[in-house]
């Protein structure tokens, strides 16, 4: 007798010989896998007869900052600076434990209702230092498997300087380093969960703290994971201070290898790629943030190409979105245009990225990303009873180009079943939905001025609805001076 049986239309195993099982079954018994195939006889405490379903290993969100999930919406079209002074910083800076918490109980449920059973989460609004606890038991309490990357800022954030009555986030290196030791004792290695270490960017961190941070993670052998090269900016700023390129001065300082996991990675050079490629290193794809703060596009082919493992990554509120399918969309879809090739990047591709190579990316590619027995079972189900799912027994296509979210129906995370049947089974949705929706009152309250004026803004009669405020504040600014 096992814990779990399920059963599906077809199973997509995404193991090394891509194996495709029609009318397959999944045994699952005490958090593990242990049979895949075809009428497996086993008796089951409990069964999931998913006939109308695809199933497939559960999506790996490499990269996010739940943070942001409460304040979507606020501050839109606008490049990343005028949305880190205006918006982000003035309500974010206050964030409290309560506020951190809920954000992450937000993010998680709309990840689970999405199919998403991994998150990585770089987490360094260390607005106060219980924040990432809160999201941490928060992650745990719903069920998913998480790598909580502890961001490390003793300089700026975003670029903006220490000074700034609004940077409650930024820490000294000696307290950082203190605080990334008490929360790996407390939290690596506990049930689903692990961390990294997070650096913010080359210019969020001091020299200094980047060295501590490379040996740190040496020493308890764990991912370095960071944003690198995800805006044009950053090369300039490198090159002034360093003479090199960002991603080139990491690769100087001995941040690249196994353990290197780089988020973003647009503005790389060939001999960049090369550097990842021969290191071994890790890259996080976040096309949909990249793309809406018109940062550019990361090049995934070549990356590809030369057997970088690339995960996805949904980025905070620039992503507008924890629903992995329309990033995993908008990856395969902005390779095809940009280089006038349908071929640039395959349906399989792309699946791959969503489960195996985010897998890869986090280094947990012994634990997750493929259904195998022995691994731990991490599943969802696509109902494939639908209009614009018509199942012929060519999967791939179907889930890349026409899935949603919303299609997923039942997820299991390390053997639990957190969703079934579109019902969350670890959270409260209703009870999260409320407390989300006062949080973010609470936020909006304490921002000032600014925020609320963002909010109230009327339909523009041209351009981006938050430029008129702006012009409002300068004509005001000239007044005084
Ligand atoms: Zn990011």
């Amino acid at each position: 007798m096992i814990d779990l049986l399920v059963k599906a239309l077809a199973v997509i195993t995404m193991d090394d010989s891509h194996r495709v099982i029609l009318d397959g079954e999944v045994g699952i018994d005490q958090g593990k896998i242990v049979q895949i195939g075809n009428n497996l006889g086993l008796t089951a405490r409990k069964v999931i007869d998913a006939k109308n379903c695809v199933i497939l290993p559960g999506l790996i969100n490499g990269h996010s900052h739940v943070y942001q999930s409460l304040i979507e919406g606020i501050g839109y079209d606008m490049h990343f600076d005028p949305w880190n002074w205006r918006f982000l910083f003035p309500i974010v800076s206050k964030m409290s434990p309560k506020h951190a918490r809920i954000s992450a109980e937000l993010a998680a449920m709309e990840m689970i209702k999405t199919g998403t059973t991994t998150i990585s989460d770089h987490w360094y609004m260390h607005t106060d230092l219980r924040n990432i606890y809160e999201v941490t038991d928060a992650f745990d309490k719903a069920g998913m498997r998480a790598q909580m990357v502890y961001g490390l800022l003793d300089q700026t954030f975003a670029g903006e300087r220490i000074e700034s009555e609004y940077m409650t986030m930024i820490k000294t290196d000696e307290q950082l380093i203190q605080e990334v030791q008490k929360y790996y004792q407390e939290w690596h290695g506990k049930r689903r969960t692990t961390m990294a270490l997070g650096p913010g960017s080359t210019e969020d961190i001091s020299e200094e703290l980047m060295l501590k941070t490379r040996d740190l993670s040496r020493e308890l052998d764990i991912n370095v994971s960071t944003h690198v090269a995800g805006w044009i900016e950053i090369n300039a700023y490198t090159q002034r201070k360093f003479g090199e390129r960002d991603l080139e001065h990491l690769h100087t300082i001995g941040l690249t290898g196994p353990r290197g996991v780089f988020f973003h990675a647009v503005w790389l050079s060939n001999h960049e790629i090369e550097i990842l490629a021969e290191t071994g290193s890790k890259v996080i794809h976040c096309p949909m943030a990249n793309a809406y703060l018109g940062y550019g596009i990361a090049p995934v082919a070549q990356m590809l190409e030369r057997g970088i493992p690339v995960g996805l990554g949904t980025d905070g509120a620039a992503s507008y979105t924890y629903d992995l399918w329309e990033v995993g969309r908008a990856a395969a879809m902005l390779q095809k245009a940009t280089h006038l090739d349908g071929e640039a990047i395959t349906a399989e591709q792309i699946l791959t990225m969503m489960t195996m190579d985010g897998a890869r990316a986090l280094g947990l590619q012994k634990q997750v990303g493929s259904l195998e027995v022995g691994k731990q079972a991490d599943l969802i189900a696509v109902d494939f009873n639908q209009a614009h799912l018509l199942a012929d027994g060519r999967f791939a296509p179907k889930l890349v180009y026409s899935a949603h979210g919303s299609d997923v129906i039942h997820s299991i995370i390390d053997g639990q079943v957190v969703m079934e049947n579109r019902e969350l089974k670890t959270m409260h949705e209703k009870r999260i939905l409320e407390d989300a929706f006062s949080a973010r009152q609470d936020l909006i309250k304490v921002a000032g001025q600014e925020t609320r004026d963002l909010l109230a803004a009327p339909w523009p009669n041209h351009g981006a609805y938050w430029r008129e405020i702006a012009q409002q504040e300068v004509n005001l600014n000239g007044n005084e001076r």
